[in-house]
């Protein structure tokens, strides 16, 4: 059952399972040790791309696979060491989506947005490999900004305007396949200052938003938009990607009978929002496996770095149904890789939504 690696010819569209450890009281203590790990969790990680929700009647168990799990005991760095190819091939000219997935408390912004997860990770990658590829003659021209899609509407996260003085519309240029906000801030990362004032200035903001609004940040989305274009000196190549990573606002259900008002709009917009994630993303993993998407094999160039961002056929893809697929359109299908990470909270009283964000994601692989 143990597969060793993700193969490499997969397609397009990944999806990754992080089984969160058991929280106590004294959750130092229960990072450090896990003790009643066992007692009390419902979910059982079988392998590197194995895990089970155990019902009361362990024949009753539900099996599901995706294309890597990570068990509890696994750190934010045995997951980066996973997904750094990934974001590699931002800096080779793909277009790049990490979703993390999952309820409110399954782990996804310990896994995305903390001091130690894949934004801050991700960044520092990117900068100094482009740093190493300068003596190849690359030079990169890097720019960030980190949104919030809430009630389907853009908030810049580094901007230092009021919350909701300026409009922010998204902008395709069909042509070159870019896409802009307006009035959104961007910073570039042309040395390390820069990488790390960036972080602390997206970390601070979203905790702000947190505390400030009453688990805020779990009824939206954030979006780190990283823009990368290079050129080559020498040889006079050229390559534009982006790397999006994405953690969602919390997946669990919220009957629209129990809500009104503000809240139930943002449950309607939530729910519709997820969704539409799922059938784009699902509609693309049905067309990645009819077409050969990725553009570089049909022409037959040698370097991946030639790549252009061809889209492909999307028409089909319903990506205006929301606002975050409407986002990251360009990055979504044609020249792209998609990884979703579904979060999950080991606990009993959890069961009802891991089943649900299980079945999601497989539905989505
Ligand atoms: P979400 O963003 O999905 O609502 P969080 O990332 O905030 O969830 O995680 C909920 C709690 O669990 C936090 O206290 C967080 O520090 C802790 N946590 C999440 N994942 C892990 C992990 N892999 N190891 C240790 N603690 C974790
Ligand atoms: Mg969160």
């Amino acid at each position: 059952k143990l597969h060793n690696q993700v193969q490499e010819l997969k397609g397009n569209i990944r999806v990754f399972c992080r089984v969160r450890p058991t929280l106590s009281a004294e959750e130092e203590i229960a990072r450090m040790k896990y003790p009643d790990l066992e007692e009390s969790t419902e979910i059982e990680v079988r392998g590197m791309d194995e895990v089970s929700s155990l019902g009361k009647d362990i024949t009753k168990t539900h099996p599901f696979s995706f294309d890597r799990v990570f068990d509890p005991r696994q750190t934010n760095d045995d997951v980066f060491r996973e997904i750094s190819q990934l974001i590699q091939s931002a800096l080779d000219g793909y277009n790049v989506c990490i979703f993390a997935y999952g309820q409110t408390g399954s782990g996804k912004t310990y896994t995305m947005s903390s001091e130690d997860g894949m934004i801050p990770r991700a960044l520092r990658q990117i900068y100094s490999t482009s740093k190493d590829l300068e003596d190849r003659g690359w030079k990169y021209k890097m720019e960030g900004s980190f949104v919030e899609v809430y009630n389907e509407e853009i908030r810049d996260l580094l901007g230092d305007e009021e919350k909701g003085t300026k409009k922010h519309e998204v902008h395709h240029d069909m042509l070159n396949h870019e896409t802009t906000i307006t009035n959104v801030t961007t910073l570039s990362l042309d040395n390390q200052d820069q990488v790390e004032s960036i972080l602390s200035q997206a970390m601070s903001r979203r905790s702000v938003a947190a505390t400030k609004a009453n688990e805020h940040s779990s009824r939206s989305h954030s979006v780190f938009i990283l823009k990368l274009v290079g050129e080559n000196s020498v040889t006079g190549e050229k390559s534009k990607g982006t790397l999006n990573l994405v953690d969602l606002a919390g997946s669990e259900r919220i009957r629209n009978a129990d809500t009104s008002g503000q809240r139930l709009k943002e449950t309607q917009s939530i729910n519709k929002s997820l969704s539409c994630l799922g059938d784009v993303i699902g509609a693309l993993g049905q067309q990645g496996q009819a077409l050969p998407v990725a553009s570089d094999v049909r022409s037959g160039l040698t370097s991946s770095r030639e790549v252009s961002s061809s889209t492909g056929s999307t028409a089909h893809i319903p990506y205006r149904n929301s606002k975050l697929t409407y986002l990251l359109q360009f990055s979504l299908g044609g020249n792209s890789k998609t990884l979703m990470f579904v979060m999950v909270a080991p606990e009993k009283k959890c069961l009802g939504e891991t089943i649900t964000s299980l079945k999601f994601a497989e539905k989505v692989s």
